[in-house]
């Protein structure tokens, strides 16, 4: 999503009533990545709902939206005027205290829900990359540091600027680049000191195969989030671009079974080029999903969906959620630029 849009909508929807936007309202798809019954570092954990605040999201949607399994996406798709208040919703990346919080608290108010999974750390439970390089600029000591691919990193006060400044540019690399980067940001923290934050934020461990299995008995919908959690733009290979939209759909497939929706890993306009999402319709997939806002009915290609992220925070979403419409000239601008 861009921050900046979705501050304006959030901004002009939280002044309006509910009831007067309702009219406007169109189906939309919102996501989420993870539930925590406790957050003890925000800065580290920003992937993550407490429990508390997750429990009144599903409230809201409960009590103020039609929650469809996906899929009712295409029923929904050919006949938008007659669905002005569905709303699928998603998780990504594939955590597990999904398993533990989230599917508790989605059970709790019956609410149809979708898991994207980014199947690499699934089969290797190696944490995301962009976590790891965060736990490295906000917990490395003071210093400088040279990094593979990035220069001399110096870390002193404003770590959170930094993890901020400098992962948006970590982004920016290819995957082989970036794993670079990566390992000696590990290298120059250390494995003790390493070992020692992933045992305090267990809310980034990945789930096993078996945990996937045990939410799809549960009803989740599994799609894929790539194979490896890792931007799919211009600066990625042609063969990279094409094995995160294949690999991806055969691993849920021989672990899971049909795999008909993709989402892509960060899924704004900087980390999806042209040749992503034509890797992802070529691979079979029915569906492709962004975090650009808008409403659903809006998409002309069905490999580019609209979808909102869902803030710590969100008191207002029976008034957010219509006024997602605003994002519809952004997203379909940008699906030109992509065609
Ligand atoms: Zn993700």
């Amino acid at each position: 999503m861009g921050i900046g849009l979705g501050k304006a909508i959030r901004g002009a929807a939280s002044r309006l009533p509910a009831a007067w936007l309702r009219p406007l309202g169109r189906p939309a798809a919102v996501f989420f990545h993870g539930v925590e019954r406790r957050i003890d570092d925000s800065r580290a954990q920003s992937n993550h709902h407490d429990s508390a605040a997750f429990s009144q999201i599903a409230r809201q949607l409960k009590e103020e939206f039609d929650v469809l399994p996906l899929a009712a996406l295409g029923a929904v798709l050919r006949n938008p005027e007659r669905h002005r208040r569905a709303i699928f919703l998603m998780a990504d990346d594939g955590y597990v205290n999904n398993l533990v919080e989230a599917a508790k608290i989605l059970a709790e108010f019956a609410l149809p829900w979708s898991l994207f999974v980014s199947t690499a750390h699934i089969d290797t439970s190696e944490p995301n990359p962009l976590f790891l390089a965060r736990l490295f600029f906000l917990f490395a000591e003071s210093g400088n540091y040279p990094i593979a691919n990035l220069g001399v990193l110096s870390l002193a006060e404003a770590r959170e600027k930094a993890a901020d400044e400098w992962c948006a540019r970590l982004k920016a690399l290819d995957a082989a680049r970036a794993d670079e980067a990566v390992a000696a940001m590990r290298a120059a923290l250390g494995e003790d000191a390493l070992g020692a934050l992933l045992a305090r934020f267990r809310s980034d461990a990945f789930l096993t195969w078996p945990q996937v299995r045990e939410l799809k008995a549960k009803g989740v919908e599994i799609g894929a989030h790539a194979h490896r959690h890792w931007p799919m733009h211009g600066a990625q290979s042609g063969a990279y671009l094409k094995e995160q939209a294949q690999l991806s759909r055969r691993r849920v497939e021989a672990e899971i079974g049909p795999c008909r929706y993709f989402a892509y890993p960060f899924g704004n306009t900087d980390d999806v080029c042209r040749e992503a999402w034509q890797q992802v319709r070529d691979a079979g997939y029915e569906y492709g999903f962004t975090t650009l806002s808008g409403s659903l009915d809006a998409a002309a290609n069905p490999w580019l969906l609209p979808r909102y992220g869902l803030l710590p925070l969100e008191p207002s979403l029976a008034s957010l959620v219509p006024a997602l419409r605003a994002g519809n000239a952004r997203l379909r601008q940008w699906q030109r630029t992509l065609s």
